[in-house]
């Protein structure tokens, strides 16, 4: 499968400078076999919601060791939260059967799609940082896992509609601007009844996120999304994702949701 356009949704080409929309002319450059559909420096980004990931980069080596992930899921999610290994194994068991194409946003270095690629389920890789990108080319190259890498944002995936048959979002959907905008593109490249599987923090009883100042705090300071299952079923619902199967650990939240078939999008647009 060919990536697309971010902005018009059209298959892009290759050529001498990287990969080019026919139809609205926009080139995007590949760097180190990675394409990059955000050309734009985090650090210099006018969006804060890229702005507040400009040291991500950095944190790529230490991303799937014991200072990241352990710390951050207990801290802010509570002693009984799941361990990075737990939440690896309810994301396969989320996409288990499926056979085709998932796409893994926001996917670090690939920490939880390169644990699911097999030679039926191809993975396709995004996030906005061309460090855990690298990394994750890194990781895989290593393992002998085959997944594929872009530099591209939620809320702009470069690829056509209804092409994935899962798609794992784990550990960034509270850091979304607006989630419903990235439920919605998230729904759109979803073939009709594609598994969408998640982890993200919702507002339980553990760690620092059982406070609710702490969850306003983190809200106002770092745009830090701590989801009400209500709240994010009624977006879910908006987005055409229905089948909402939440789970909460502490404050750590792990759900399924499906894609309905075309009529049932069709309807839920139709009553917004
Ligand atoms: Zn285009």
């Amino acid at each position: 499968m060919d990536y697309a356009c971010p902005h018009c949704k059209r298959p892009v080409r290759a050529d001498a400078a990287g990969l080019r929309c026919p139809a609205c002319g926009k080139t995007y450059p590949i760097a180190d076999g990675i394409p990059d559909f955000l050309g734009e420096d985090l650090a210099r980004s006018a969006d804060p919601e890229l702005r507040r990931m400009r040291f991500i980069d950095r944190m790529a080596r230490i991303y799937e060791t014991p200072l990241w992930y352990p710390i951050v899921l207990k801290l802010f999610g509570g002693l009984r939260s799941p361990t990075p290994a737990d939440l690896i194994r309810i994301a396969a068991a989320d996409v288990r059967g499926v056979e085709g194409r998932v796409l893994d946003v926001a996917c670090g270095p690939g920490t939880f799609g390169r644990r699911v690629a097999s030679p039926l389920l191809a993975v396709f890789g995004i996030d906005v940082s061309m460090g855990m990108l690298r990394q994750g080319a890194a990781y895989a190259a290593q393992e002998g896992v085959s997944e594929r890498f872009a530099r591209a944002r939620v809320e702009a995936l470069p690829f056509e509609d209804a092409v994935f048959d899962a798609v794992l979002c784990c550990g960034s959907l509270h850091l979304f601007t607006d989630t419903l905008v990235a439920l919605r593109e998230i729904a759109r490249v979803m073939k009709p009844h594609a598994v969408l599987s998640t982890f993200t923090f919702g507002a339980g009883r553990g760690g620092l996120l059982r406070f609710r100042r702490m969850r306003e705090w983190y809200r106002r300071n770092h745009g830090l999304h701590v989801f009400d299952l209500s709240e994010l079923e009624a977006d879910l619902s908006l987005a055409g994702l229905s089948d909402f199967r939440p789970r909460l650990d502490g404050s750590i939240l792990t759900f399924s949701a499906r894609k309905g078939a075309a009529g049932e999008i069709y309807r839920s647009g139709a009553c917004s």
